[in-house]
């Protein structure tokens, strides 16, 4: 289920040092996704990945993350974070070097997130999350299927789960009628759906698009980002940021037809320049991706 993820991973760790930890650490992600295989209940699975899924997702962390956020991660399951689920007693996973002596659980963010899947609960209710929170919550449920939402805006938002868009991607292709479609890959679950290639994803307005990549290599290790599309041989010239100046909102699009092989939310993860360049000039990102950015 995670092989393409997996190759890909692999390859952009080797061709992008600037996200040598970030790939790294994805790939620790894909072996704890792998590692349940199928074996989420289809009943109670939010406890269920708790229980089983949390513990390993922070293991993964501590021990391939980068160090803010192995560091991070620490701190919160110090402060409560894996405070368990109504009575269940902490998971036994947890018997490694991350369980602190004494530590019965009720922390501050256990107490505040009551019972069940608590984190998880809290993710799922879209209710405001520190960023490594919301990094554990994504990169745990990355193995549990969502339900249907009720009641969101068509279109820009995913039918499968009601989640925003992460990021939107191009199709190749030489049929021209398939080839440039857009399609926008949800941020949280694995559903694509085709989409306006004009239209903001974020508010609906049409037009007022700004597309944004990297100009030329100037000989530099930085890449410079600018307005326009990335040249033929750029660091990205299959990524780029298009920004709607009506929101001031933007995400990263891939483009299948100047790289065939890119696995668009492996991709994604690799343009952290490009989100730098869009921060500096007072766009944010619609959904910041599993890492942050
Ligand atoms: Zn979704
Ligand atoms: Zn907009």
């Amino acid at each position: 289920m995670f092989a393409r993820d997996r190759a890909r991973a692999g390859a952009l760790r080797e061709r992008y040092p600037h996200a040598a930890e970030v790939f790294g650490l994805y790939l620790a992600l894909v072996e704890t996704w792998e590692s349940v295989g199928d074996r989420v209940p289809s009943d109670g699975a939010v406890e269920w990945a708790h229980v089983h899924v949390l513990p390993r997702v922070i293991e993964a962390t501590a021990a391939h993350g980068p160090p803010l956020l192995a560091a991070a991660v620490r701190i919160a399951v110090g402060n409560g974070l894996l405070a368990p689920a109504s009575g269940a007693g902490p998971p036994a996973a947890l018997n490694g070097p991350l369980r602190t002596a004494g530590d019965s659980g009720g922390g501050p963010l256990g107490t505040a997130r009551g019972s069940g899947g608590g984190l998880l609960d809290a993710w799922l209710a879209g209710e405001e999350l520190a960023p490594v929170e919301r990094y554990l919550a994504r990169a745990t449920m990355r193995v549990v299927p969502l339900s249907a939402p009720t009641g969101h805006e068509a279109g820009r938002r995913c039918p499968a789960c009601g989640g925003a868009p992460q990021l939107s991607y191009r199709t190749a292709g030489d049929d021209p009628l398939v080839s440039g479609r857009r399609m926008l890959h949800c941020a949280r679950c694995a559903h694509e759906w085709t989409f306006s290639a004009t239209t903001c994803p974020q508010c609906g307005e049409t037009g007022k698009r700004t597309v944004h990549a990297e100009a030329a290599p100037s000989g530099s290790e930085e890449p410079r980002v600018g307005r326009g599309t990335a040249a033929g041989d750029a660091l990205f010239p299959h990524l780029r940021a298009e920004s709607c100046e009506a929101c001031r909102g933007y995400l990263i699009d891939v483009d299948l037809g100047r790289d065939p092989h890119a696995v668009p939310h492996v991709d994604e993860l690799a343009a952290v320049p490009i989100d730098l360049h869009m921060a500096d000039h007072g766009y944010t990102k619609i959904t910041p991706n599993l890492m942050g950015f």
